[in-house]
C-alpha cells in the first residue's frame, strides 16, 4: 500500500546545482520521486557545457579526454547504480541509473559502460568542448610542456593536478568565492513527498587526471550514499580522500549510530583531516535527514552550498561548516 503524500519536498546540492535543483523540485512538487528528481537535476547540470566538471564540456583528462563518472542511489531500497571512466557518450546519470535498473550489478566502468551505452541506443557524442580542450592546451602551455605529448602521463598528471584551494584564496566573502573550476561535481540529494530519499553524483572528475583514474563519485559509501532510514549524504573535492575514509556512509553510519547531522558531518571532516591533506586537496560534503533538515560541510573555509524546499521560490545558498579553528 502507498503512503499517502504528506511530506515537504527538500532538496540539497553542491553549489554549481541551481539549475538543476529549481527544475527538479517543480517535479517533486507535482508528486515526483526522490529518485526522478536527482537524475533530472544532474542530467541538466550534465548538459551545461558551461559547467566544466561535469559532462559535456568537463575538463579533460591529462591525455586530452573526457572521462566521465556517475552514480544514483535510492534510499527505499539501497539500491545503487554506477558508471566511470565512460568516454564519448552523455549523460552518465542516466547510464548508472539503467546499471540499476536493467543489470544485476552496480558498477560498469570505461568500455562496458560505453557497450551498455551504445545497447540502450544512445549516439556516441564527444563530449569535448572547445573551451574545455583550450584549459587543457594551456595548462601544458603553463608547465612549459607540449600538448598532447603522448607516452608516459605518469609525471605530467602529477605535475598538472595542482589545484587551486579555497584555503588558498584567504578570508574572501562566500558569495564572492569563486569555484575552482580544476576540480568539481555535482551533488543532489532530495527527499519527495512520500518522505523517500535519493542522491546523485556526476563529475568529469578531476582534471588533468591519468586516464582511467576514478574518483569517489562513482563509489557508493565514499561519493554518495542514502538510507530512508538515516539520511543521505554526497561529496565534492579530492576523490581520493573521500574514498579512504568513506565519507558518504561515514556520515550515515554515525547518523544511524544517533549523532545530530551537524556532529555526524564534523565526524566525516574529523576522518578527513586524519589522512593529513596536502594543499588544495579539499574534501565537500553535503547531507540531509529524514525529517528534511540539511547541512554542508567543508574541509575548507568559505566553501557554500544549495538548498530549498518546495515552498520556497528558489534554491539558496549556505556556508558550509568547517572543523572549529582549535582542532
Ligand atoms: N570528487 C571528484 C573526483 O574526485 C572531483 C571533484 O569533486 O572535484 O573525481
Amino acid at each position: 500500500m502507498s503512503k499517502t503524500p504528506s511530506v515537504l519536498p527538500v532538496m540539497v546540492a553542491s553549489e554549481n546545482g541551481r539549475a538543476g535543483m529549481s527544475a527538479a523540485m517543480e517535479l517533486l512538487r507535482q508528486g515526483g520521486s526522490a529518485l526522478d528528481a536527482v537524475e533530472l537535476a544532474c542530467r541538466i547540470t550534465e548538459d551545461d557545457p558551461e559547467d566544466h566538471s561535469v559532462g559535456y564540456g568537463g575538463l579533460p583528462n591529462a591525455a586530452g579526454e573526457v572521462e566521465l563518472d556517475a552514480s544514483i542511489m535510492d534510499g527505499r531500497t539501497l539500491q545503487t547504480g554506477a558508471v566511470a571512466a565512460v568516454m564519448g557518450y552523455g549523460s552518465p546519470i542516466m547510464l548508472a541509473r539503467r546499471v540499476m535498473e536493467q543489470l544485476p550489478h552496480v558498477l560498469i566502468v570505461g568500455r562496458g559502460a560505453e557497450r551498455f551505452a551504445a545497447e540502450l541506443g544512445r549516439q556516441p557524442a564527444d563530449q569535448r568542448t572547445e573551451a574545455a580542450l583550450a584549459r587543457w592546451r594551456e595548462r601544458f602551455v603553463e608547465h612549459g610542456l607540449t600538448p598532447g605529448v603522448d607516452g608516459d602521463l605518469r609525471g605530467l598528471a602529477r605535475q598538472l593536478a595542482v589545484p587551486v584551494t579555497l584555503r588558498d584564496r584567504g578570508p574572501v566573502p562566500a558569495q564572492e568565492v569563486k569555484r575552482d573550476d580544476t576540480q568539481g561535481t555535482v551533488n543532489f540529494l532530495a527527499r519527495d513527498q512520500r518522505g523517500d530519499l535519493a542522491s546523485a553524483v556526476s563529475t568529469s572528475g578531476v582534471a588533468w587526471k591519468y586516464p582511467g583514474r576514478v574518483g569517489d563519485s562513482p563509489i557508493i559509501g565514499a561519493g554518495n550514499y542514502a538510507d530512508n532510514r538515516y539520511g543521505a549524504a554526497a561529496c565534492t573535492g579530492r576523490g581520493e580522500l573521500a574514498i579512504r575514509v568513506s565519507t558518504a556512509r561515514s556520515l550515515i553510519l554515525y547518523l544511524k549510530m544517533g549523532m545530530s547531522l551537524i556532529d555526524a558531518g564534523l565526524e566525516a571532516l574529523r576522518d578527513l583531516v586524519f589522512l593529513q591533506p596536502t594543499s588544495g586537496h579539499y574534501m565537500n560534503i553535503v547531507a540531509m535527514t529524514p525529517d528534511g533538515a540539511v547541512a554542508g560541510f567543508a574541509s575548507a573555509p568559505h566553501g557554500v552550498y544549495l538548498h530549498m524546499h518546495a515552498e520556497m521560490d528558489g534554491p539558496q545558498l549556505a556556508e558550509r561548516i568547517c572543523l572549529p579553528e582549535q582542532e
